[in-house]
């Protein structure tokens, strides 16, 4: 069996939660190794994500808020455009609201890491406990596994740590999601505004990352048993101007000059809430974080930010509790301080999934008297729809 001492707290993954968690333990002294499938940073992709006021206080407390605030210029109004009804509302946006090109951000969060902390071509196989010593064993699929003292999987929605943890499987929705960015280079007119359109069941969102760049997305039903190949950006490219050939030609304008390298689309997965409700999400010195915890549809666009306010949670208890005089990590310590993490982190993360659940319920469905009557639950269940923006992690 290859040891390495270095390697006594082993992160699964280097995506946005496994980098942020690497990142928030190395400001608290922490040493920690990331593991990634992945032969390279996966920073080409072209997607975004829309931060909010919560995320960005976690950036903040992870020092990279700044450097991406750069390339990120706020949003000012939402707008939301009713193709059928025929009518628009537009409300001013009162709290940070920024989209950032993922990129940038796993950029910002790889390079303040120490050199060498993400190894790559490294893919988890399997976890178990080794009943002896009660460490985590873990294997590579290349055959090599290592016995740290702590795993932490951020290895996303196909979690083999949170399997390990006997965590239920993710689902799938009847939704699905195209994403892409244009770029305008004589500048676009669309001001500092996040519009979303709705026709049917189908909802074209707009937001700009500065003068010149586009993100959008389009959420629409799953059609079961559709063979194209969604992997061919002009597959994508076309498929999605056919669905939205009655929408306006801005919108159909700004997915024909789509660049295709940023083209993407994607079957919606979640956990249900009631799963998070009643999860175990640590055994022993092993826990998980991000989407390896608690992916959820992107219809409030929060399992980003919710990812790095893990992060932060993680790491402080991390620090208060898993250490000993001499700085070295405990086993007693980090199980009572994982206990603490899922405690603080398990109701933030219901509500949030069940409001995203309820939110992508009204999109998918098909009459108008259950819209309605998800709309009333909703409604009922959070009376501020915009409270979950308020949270704040607290300091690292
Ligand atoms: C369409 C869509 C739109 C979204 N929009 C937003 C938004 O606007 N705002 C927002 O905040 N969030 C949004 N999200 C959610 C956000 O993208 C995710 O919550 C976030 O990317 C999760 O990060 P993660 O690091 O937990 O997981 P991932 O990004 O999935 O990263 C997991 C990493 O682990 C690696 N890995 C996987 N398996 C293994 C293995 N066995 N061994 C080693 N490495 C492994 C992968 O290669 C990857 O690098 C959206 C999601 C989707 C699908």
């Amino acid at each position: 069996m290859d040891n390495n001492n270095n390697d006594e707290v082993v992160i699964i993954g280097a995506g946005i939660c496994g980098l942020a968690t690497a990142l928030a333990l190395y400001r608290k002294g922490i040493k920690s190794v990331v593991m990634e499938r992945s032969e390279s940073l996966r920073n080409t992709t072209g997607t975004s994500i829309i931060t909010w006021q919560n995320g960005w206080r976690a950036l903040e407390q992870l020092g990279v808020a700044e450097t991406l605030r750069r390339t990120a210029v706020p949003i000012q109004t939402e707008q939301v455009v009713w193709l059928n009804e025929g009518k628009q509302e537009e409300s001013p946006v009162n709290h940070e609201f920024r989209g950032l090109l993922r990129k940038d951000l796993i950029n910002s969060l790889y390079n303040a890491l120490p050199p060498d902390t993400v190894k790559f071509g490294c893919q988890l196989e399997s976890i178990k406990m080794d009943l002896d010593t009660n460490k985590p064993v873990i294997r590579f699929i290349n055959g090599t596994s290592i016995t740290p003292k702590v795993v932490i999987g951020c290895e996303g929605g196909n979690s083999i740590v949170a399997n390990f943890l006997n965590v239920k499987p993710t689902k799938l929705t009847s939704l699905c999601v195209v994403r892409g960015l244009t770029n305008y280079p004589n500048g676009h007119s669309f001001d500092r505004k996040f519009t979303r359109f709705h026709k049917n069941n189908i909802i074209v969102g707009r937001y700009q990352r500065d003068d010149n760049m586009v993100f959008w997305f389009c959420v629409h039903p799953y059609i079961p048993k559709d063979r194209r190949n969604w992997d061919d950006p002009e597959v994508i490219r076309r498929s999605t101007m056919k669905l939205l050939n009655d929408f306006p030609p801005e919108v159909q304008s700004m997915i024909e000059k789509a660049e295709s390298n940023s083209l993407s689309y994607i079957r919606i997965r979640y956990r249900t809430p009631w799963d998070l409700f009643m999860g175990t999400f640590s055994k022993g010195t092993v826990t998980v974080a991000g989407d390896a915890m608690h992916i959820m549809g992107p219809f409030m666009g929060q399992g980003g930010s919710a990812g790095l306010e893990d992060t932060v949670v993680l790491a402080r208890n991390m620090a208060r509790l898993g250490l000993n005089g001499e700085r070295k990590i405990t086993v007693q310590g980090v199980e009572e301080a994982f206990k603490i993490y899922v405690k603080e982190r398990r109701m933030r993360v219901v509500q949030l999934s069940l409001q995203t659940y309820l939110t992508g319920l009204i999109f998918g469905a098909s009459s108008s008297t259950t819209k309605v009557l998800y709309f009333v639950l909703l409604s009922v269940l959070f009376r501020n729809s915009n409270g979950h923006i308020d949270y704040d992690c607290g300091v690292l």
